[in-house]
């Protein structure tokens, strides 16, 4: 079941804090080592937010690998999983060029010692006429923003306005211009460095002997990498021939400067990558298949209507390995933080034949493929739908968030079923007169088959159905006084506030339906 077509809530007016609040106070997710004062960049799911992240890598798994798509041509994609290790050997992020060139430029505070990206600086400066160019920190919480505009307005005495402001990746200056840079938390301008780059790989040490440099490893920055170094195990190994693709979940680590915006830029992070392999004459039609047919599943989960964005790459933002594919195209959600723009949540390029040539050139291997029907021998290309687990977690959760002052809890999670964390609830009314032994029966009949379907006895009614249009839970399911008598419960559904009476015994046929499942 899908709520595509119902009209999202201006995302903008959604709270981040708020959200935040939600997220800790219901179990989705938290701050990782909380009680040491966090490690920034950081984030653990509760209960509720590994059920929901689980269940939302279930859905990607099933839609793409053990249940693939029809093609362009009619018949069913051919894509196998793979699981490979987050330590590789370094010599395959010097062959994907990850060593040499995986890095963000920054620039360093010497006031507060903080970093910060230079991409993520904002450059003002007067129309046509670069003179007194400031350089300032504007992002952050609305107070440090605020803060560093006071700043700014009182070394220029004037008010700046918005569309003063651009992004830019540290302008180059000319003999006689001079740039002021502002940083945040400090007190006077002029603060930041000059920017320099920083690789964005951790690097880890292997074994406990040794020197540092000789034993050196890096955590992988993307699963990507793990799938190309495999292609030629999993052709061998398999029956799977060109066209077919290779998916793959897990842990990605980029050591990113400004970790922000909650889990939306962290340190440690979950894809879900599939590396498709094409005829390069092919690549068009598999890049604007698999394209299109990620756009329709995220919208399938109930991103949709304003919040949603296929943005196709410019010709001169594409990076160096998608230069001469079929294109680049992000889909983008409208995150609260983002608003009124938006934020990548699934990248899809063409990645042309690049990594496989690189990995055959360092590794010193033959990886071209033998095309028996066409009876010929190439490398193929490659198209990478590349998402973000926990993106695609945060964006479920802000869509989600429905404020409702007429519900006592305030707000509830309008989560799509398929990936409700928590699919129903029984409550026994009272702990007495057989009640919470009917409850407890129909929950373990019920979660043998839906997942997880919570048990509550304690507290009032309208209390244990807060709770549940916190965590989002889509049905809700009462046993009381009748129940004893004429075998019915009442059945409460979380969007509209309705209760019907159904048949005790009707109870999995009806989550059945509503779920899909
Ligand atoms: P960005 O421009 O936001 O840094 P990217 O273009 O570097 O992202 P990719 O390398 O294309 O991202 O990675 C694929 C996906 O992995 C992204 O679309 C995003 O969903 C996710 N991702 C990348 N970096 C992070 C991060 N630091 N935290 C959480 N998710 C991330």
């Amino acid at each position: 079941m899908s709520n595509a077509a119902t009209a999202s809530i201006d995302n903008a007016a959604k709270s981040m804090t708020d959200i935040m609040a939600l997220c800790k106070r219901r179990g989705f997710i938290f701050q990782a080592s909380e009680i040491y004062g966090g490690v920034n960049g950081f984030w653990d799911y509760g209960p509720q937010g590994a059920q929901l992240k689980k269940n939302l890598r279930d859905a990607w798994w099933n839609d793409c690998v053990t249940n693939p798509p029809i093609g362009p041509d009619g018949d069913e994609v051919s894509i196998v999983g793979l699981d490979s290790c987050i330590i590789q050997n370094p010599k395959v992020w010097e062959a994907s060029g990850h060593v040499g060139g995986f890095s963000d430029p920054m620039v360093d505070c010497r006031e507060t010692k903080n970093r910060y990206r230079a991409d993520h600086l904002m450059c003002i400066c007067e129309d046509g006429d670069r003179e007194g160019l400031i350089f300032a920190y504007l992002e952050g919480d609305d107070d440090s923003i605020a803060q560093t505009r006071k700043k700014l307005d009182k070394y220029k005495k004037r008010i700046i306005e918005d569309d003063k402001l651009c992004t830019c990746a540290f302008l180059e200056l000319s003999a006689n211009e001079r740039a002021i840079t502002v940083g945040p938390d400090v007190k006077i301008p002029g603060t930041l460095t000059e920017p320099r780059d920083f690789n964005l790989m951790f690097p880890t040490i292997l074994g406990a002997t040794g020197d540092w440099e000789e034993n050196k490893a890096y955590l992988r920055p993307e699963t990507a990498q793990g799938i190309f170094i495999n292609y030629k195990n999993v052709l061998d190994s398999t029956r799977v021939k060109v066209p077919f693709g290779i998916a793959q979940t897990g842990k990605a680590f980029r050591n990113e400067v400004t970790p922000r915006n909650f889990t939306f830029r962290s340190r440690e992070f979950e894809q879900m990558e599939i590396e498709f392999f094409c005829h390069p004459d092919e690549s068009q039609k598999w890049y604007e298949f698999w394209r299109d047919l990620r756009m329709r599943w995220w919208e399938s989960l109930g991103l949709a209507g304003d919040n949603l964005l296929l943005r196709e790459h410019d010709k001169d933002e594409l990076a160096h390995y998608a230069k001469t594919g079929a294109g680049t195209s992000d889909i983008e959600y409208r995150f609260p933080f983002t608003a009124p723009g938006f934020g990548e949540l699934e990248g899809v390029a063409d990645r042309s034949n690049y990594d496989l040539k690189q990995h055959a050139e360092h590794g010193n291997t033959k990886l071209e493929y033998f095309d028996q029907e066409r009876n010929e021998r190439y490398l193929p290309n490659v198209i990478e739908p590349s998402a973000g687990l926990d993106r695609g977690v945060l964006a479920l959760i802000c869509e989600a968030f429905t404020p409702d002052p007429d519900r006592p809890s305030k707000v509830f999670m309008k989560f799509n079923p398929r990936i409700a964390p928590t699919k129903a609830a029984v409550f026994p009314l009272v702990k007495k007169d057989g009640m919470p032994e009917i409850g407890k029966k129909l929950q373990t009949q019920l979660r043998k088959r839906f997942g997880a379907v919570e048990f509550d006895a304690k507290q009032s009614i309208g209390k244990r159905y807060a709770r549940m249009d916190e965590v989002g839970c889509p049905y809700c399911f009462t046993i009381d006084g009748d129940t004893l008598t004429d075998q019915t419960v009442t059945v409460r559904d979380r969007d509209t506030l309705s209760q019907e009476r159904i048949a005790l015994d009707q109870v999995e046929g009806f989550l059945a339906e509503k779920l899909g499942a």
